[in-house]
């Protein structure tokens, strides 16, 4: 099959891209190694829409943290993300600290970040009375906000094949080539041949590497590689809903160790987040272990003292996809004609997402891409929650649909309709946790303890067979055979 651009990796940085190029007519394609998208980095980080006071004034990743973060409330709105703009705290706790806070309210200036004030210890204590008395400073940042970054991604995605993208699911790129453009688009003079581990070839004018962590081993199959991933582990716990309230807005201590500093936020989903530390670690690494965690928790009671982290319900980890460059690689690669990096993008990746399709639609123009904007395009998106109806919808919606009357998952009250309306959806899920990532059934207090059995039951019902069924990447299988 001959496409205008391929994008390889489905994270939100890809499926970002994928959502602006689908307001085009253009054939476009996205290749993604695992069963469903956002299984990368996307899934796994703090959920924080940055305010954009942090990157260096000029840097990429300041342009496009401040683009992203301006956009974000429009696009969430329309695509129904879950968000909760939080704003957040910079805490400081010595004079050290204090300078830091005042660089960074200077940075956020120059970043033009509006919104911003330092506040002194008592206004502190007014907004946050659970934070510690030690805190000296804070800098506030009342933009930013708490996304979740798997639904932003689903909504980017799902929005871009309703537009008439092609997801291939399952398609590990492990060789690109350059071929004669004949083979392709005629009317450009660039084209590739990508090819997956199962010997499935798709050709493209354009390609964009979204890889994530994998980027630079994307890049070395064109090019020379010019720079390399450094892998950088974060650990979290997720609290309890038990546990909401503590704070209300994101609660950050100074940068430290290659990290925005430990955070104490609330989450789009009323749970509490505290971590991440940073290691160094290979690219798959996602192991957590009682070293990353008690540091983290040790950080922690530093900014909230009263913290009952015994209220965990899971602990997670994510791997940043630094490089040995000190910003996001974002070009067309120089010996490569048309084939775009995306690299290196850690965080604040997730707040310029909202920002990435429309740099990327420039680096594809200048490279030679013809656009022409579509006459019809669908730029909204609507789920049903139950839990956020009213009494009176959740009768009428029963009534008019008995399945929304069963709640599967008790924890977080999602119903059978919610889950069918998850399976029946543009780009099905095919895993326990792919249903989890679509409507939460799942995320609650017993992890899917007593709703997973369920849950698989209506997996089989849509056709996949027992021994099929994963919980969620490739090979994690539930069910190994019958008694
Ligand atoms: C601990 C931590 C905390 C963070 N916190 C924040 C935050 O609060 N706010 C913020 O803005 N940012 C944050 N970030 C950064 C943010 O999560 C990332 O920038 C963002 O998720 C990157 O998305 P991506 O699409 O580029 O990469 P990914 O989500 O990793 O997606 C890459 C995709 O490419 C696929 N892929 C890889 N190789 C191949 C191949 N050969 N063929 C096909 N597909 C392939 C993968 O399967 C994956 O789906 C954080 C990151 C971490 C790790």
């Amino acid at each position: 099959m001959s496409y205008d651009v391929a994008i390889i990796g489905c994270g939100v940085t890809g499926a970002a891209i994928a959502f602006e190029l689908s307001k085009y007519n253009l054939k476009t394609v996205i290749l993604e190694a695992e069963n469903d998208v956002a299984s990368g980095t996307t899934k796994a980080n703090s959920g924080i829409i940055h305010a954009g006071y942090d990157p260096r004034p000029g840097s990429l990743m300041a342009i496009l943290n401040a683009l992203g973060s301006e956009y974000a409330p429009e696009l969430c709105r329309k695509l129904d993300v879950p968000v909760k703009w939080t704003g957040s705290f910079v805490c400081a706790f010595d004079k050290k600290d204090d300078v830091t806070v005042k660089e960074l309210y200077g940075r956020g200036l120059k970043n033009r970040i509006s919104q911003m004030e330092i506040l002194n210890p008592s206004q502190i204590k007014k907004l946050e009375p659970n934070l510690s008395d030690k805190i000296t400073s804070a800098l506030y940042a009342k933009t930013a906000g708490v996304v979740s970054p798997w639904e932003l991604c689903l909504a980017f995605a799902e929005t871009a094949v309703l537009n008439g993208t092609e997801l291939k699911r399952n398609f590990k790129v492990n060789s690109i080539k350059k071929i004669p453009c004949e083979q392709c688009n005629k009317e450009y003079k660039n084209a590739y041949e990508i090819t997956s581990g199962k010997g499935e070839k798709v050709n493209a004018s354009f390609v964009i590497n979204a890889a994530g962590v994998y980027a630079d081993e994307i890049h070395s199959l064109v090019a020379k590689p010019s720079y390399k991933i450094k892998p950088s582990r974060g650990q979290y716990f997720l609290l309890d809903h038990e546990a909401s309230g503590i704070v209300n807005r994101v609660i950050f201590q100074c940068p430290s160790n290659g990290t925005k500093g430990v955070l104490v936020a609330p989450t789009c989903h009323d749970n509490i987040i505290v971590g991440p530390d940073a290691e160094a670690t290979e690219k798959d690494d996602i192991a957590v272990t009682s070293q990353g965690l008690n540091y983290i928790a040790e950080l922690a009671k530093k900014s909230v003292p009263s913290i009952d982290l015994s209220l965990s319900i899971r602990n997670f980890a994510g791997v940043r996809a630094n490089s040995t460059k000190d910003d996001f690689i974002i070009r067309e690669v120089p010996e490569s004609k048309g084939f775009i990096d995306f690299a290196g993008i850690k965080s604040p990746g997730l707040s310029a997402s909202f920002a990435m399709g429309e740099a990327a639609l420039m680096l594809l123009e200048k490279a030679g891409l013809h656009i022409e904007q579509k006459k019809r395009f669908i730029d909204t998106r609507k789920k049903i929650r139950f839990k956020e109806l009213s009494e009176q919808e959740k009768k009428q919606l029963i009534k008019d649909n008995y399945t929304y009357g069963r709640v599967v998952c008790r924890c977080e009250t999602i119903t059978e309709g919610e889950i069918l309306a998850a399976l029946n959806s543009i780009i099905k899920p095919v895993s326990v946790d792919g249903i989890k990532r679509r409507c939460n059934a799942g995320m609650g207090r017993c992890q899917g303890g007593f709703c997973s059995p369920r849950v698989i039951k209506l997996l089989m019902d849509f056709g996949l067979e027992y021994d099929e069924i994963m919980q969620d990447k490739n090979g994690s299988y539930i069910i190994a055979g019958e008694l």
